[in-house]
């Protein structure tokens, strides 16, 4: 089948202007993309015949050669003048209008200079240290740009030449079905040069690994799952690309008396029967030293008492939390004959009198409606 004129492709006169061209292809190709006629082959060849004349069109060389030439001095299939079918960059053209087609991707990073990576080290605390806030030595596998190369992979003396497989562009055309689009070229991977003469130390890396050393300053009240960036110390970027951040994640450790729940703090005081009873004072701990806590007489297991602000003050500001004790009645053991005989005669006392037991009284009452005792 003979090759159509591309000007009448497009429908526009031969001495149409480059914004006519554009307007053009872009009505054309809207009308004729696969993904608005799904399984049309007729649309899918006009698509195809669309995007071909304005890649041609578009390129001034190109251009001039086909009106000189016709479609011999153009002809995609013999490479065309100057290598590397380069022509429009669909993309570009669409901006967003077609972004899902292609997956938002647009060719990468200009010139082949990619960010590094961003980095993760965990960092363990103490409770301690996670609520005072403290400065901690790390030590993170990294990469650094090579010096012995300046980061540019070629020896110390070369300079990296142009790419001959995309010939400086840095991207390359590709047909994919039916339609052809641009790639990063896999050789320079976009970067439009290539090294001939590769640096020693870093292979032509431009980065080598590295551990380095780096001082954290951690705020007080941070927890587990806060992070702290610290810009520019990840991997160092290529080909003149930024280095990527660090994130130091922190983990707090399992403390063996307090528990922490967001800005408050718990920890369990076992208390003596007696102590329970008749009341007292106790001792307990805080993350700032002992304090002296009033127990009342008849206290039960498990009743908390909150110190007010003796828990964390919060990493992002706000009043601090509390510290709540709970109270864990314990059973005497290992009692002396003396002290069983106290007992006995206590529990005799008790006898036939359950107001002393504020729990019990009541549990028996319930057992006692469940089996329709009373
Ligand atoms: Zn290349
Ligand atoms: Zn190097």
């Amino acid at each position: 089948m003979a090759k159509r004129d591309y000007y009448e492709v497009l429908g526009v006169e031969r001495g149409a202007s480059e914004a006519e061209l554009k307007k053009a292809y872009r009505r054309l190709a809207m009308k004729y993309h696969p993904d608005r006629n799904p399984g049309d082959k007729e649309a899918e060849e006009k698509f195809k015949e669309v995007n071909e004349a304005y890649e041609v069109l578009s390129d001034a060389t190109k251009r001039s050669a086909y009106d000189q030439y016709g479609h011999a001095g153009v002809d995609p299939q013999m490479g065309g003048a100057g290598g590397g079918f380069g022509g429009a960059n669909f993309s570009d053209i669409f901006g967003d209008v077609f972004s899902d087609f292609f997956g938002g991707g647009r060719g990468g990073s200009r010139g082949g200079a990619q960010r590094g990576s961003d980095l993760r080290y965990s960092l363990e605390l103490d409770l301690e240290e996670a609520v005072r806030g403290t400065n901690v030595t790390i030590r993170v596998p990294t990469l650094v740009g090579c010096k012995a190369c300046d980061g540019t992979g070629a020896k110390k003396g070369t300079s990296p030449v142009t790419c001959t497989t995309c010939g400086g562009i840095g991207q390359v055309r590709m047909q994919q079905g039916f339609f052809s689009v641009q790639q990063t070229c896999p050789r320079c991977h976009g970067s439009g040069k290539m090294i001939t003469d590769p640096c020693g130390s870093c292979h032509g890396q431009g980065r080598v690994e590295e551990s380095k050393t780096l001082s954290v300053k951690v705020p007080p009240g941070v927890d587990t799952g806060d992070r702290i960036r610290l810009s520019g110390e990840g991997e160092a970027g290529t080909h003149g690309g930024p280095a990527g951040d660090l994130y130091v994640v922190v983990n707090v450790r399992e403390h063996p008396i307090f528990q922490r729940d967001g800005k408050h703090l718990y920890c369990e005081v076992p208390i003596s029967f007696a102590d329970a009873a008749l009341g007292g004072e106790l001792e307990v701990p805080t993350l700032d030293g002992r304090v002296k806590l009033k127990i009342p007489e008849g206290t039960q297991t498990g009743k908390l008492f909150r110190l007010r602000g003796k828990g964390v003050s919060p990493v992002r500001g706000g009043a601090p939390g509390d510290l709540m004790c709970r109270v864990a009645v314990e059973t005497p053991i290992n009692l002396t004959k003396r002290q069983r005989e106290l007992l006995d005669e206590f529990r005799k006392s008790l006898q036939g009198d359950d107001s002393h037991s504020p729990k019990a009284s009541g549990w028996f009452e319930g057992v006692k409606r469940f089996f329709g005792d009373v």
